[in-house]
């Protein structure tokens, strides 16, 4: 792989390991000729179902929009990036275990939720309260008091 610094052609992998619960490979990377450090992330590549959005259209299923949806509901939540990763590799599989080949965003919303409100209730609630489009404090008021009658364990 090249430097994504100084463009040189060959970089060397210095540290490997799984993350995401044993489905991704993440890889500590030096340059030889810079000698700066990065990381790379591999996963498999598999074929992931379409999103069918709430107008009808048809939109790839889009992992860096999935991650920044949970990034800006966690945004200064006490939830390590390794946290983050869990959960999406969750959601993968969740997605390729439904055996659709097309899943509407709608239930991709509410899996997201799920995963949310296990890490963090704070971003569940965030999330849930522009993804349900809560209209007024009510609708948060409820959505608290559902979360106080179920706790997550
Ligand atoms: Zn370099």
């Amino acid at each position: 792989m090249h430097c994504p610094f100084c463009r040189a052609i060959d970089t060397k992998v210095i540290d490997s390991r799984l993350v995401g619960e044993g489905y991704q490979v993440r890889r500590r990377r030096e340059c030889l000729d810079c000698e700066e450090r990065f990381t790379t992330y591999e996963r498999a590549e598999l074929s992931l179902p379409t999103i069918i959005k709430n107008d009808g259209t048809r939109v790839p299923f889009n992992e860096e929009k999935l991650r920044a949806g949970l990034q800006r509901a966690l945004e200064k939540r006490p939830v390590s990036a390794e946290q983050v990763e869990i959960a999406i590799s969750h959601l993968f599989h969740r997605v390729r275990a439904s055996g659709e080949r097309e899943v509407p965003s709608r239930t991709l919303g509410d899996w997201v939720m799920e995963e949310l409100r296990e890490l963090d209730q704070v971003a569940y609630v965030r999330f849930a309260s522009v993804y349900r489009s809560f209209q007024d404090i009510n609708e948060f008021r409820d959505e608290i008091a559902r979360l106080e009658k179920n706790p997550v364990e």
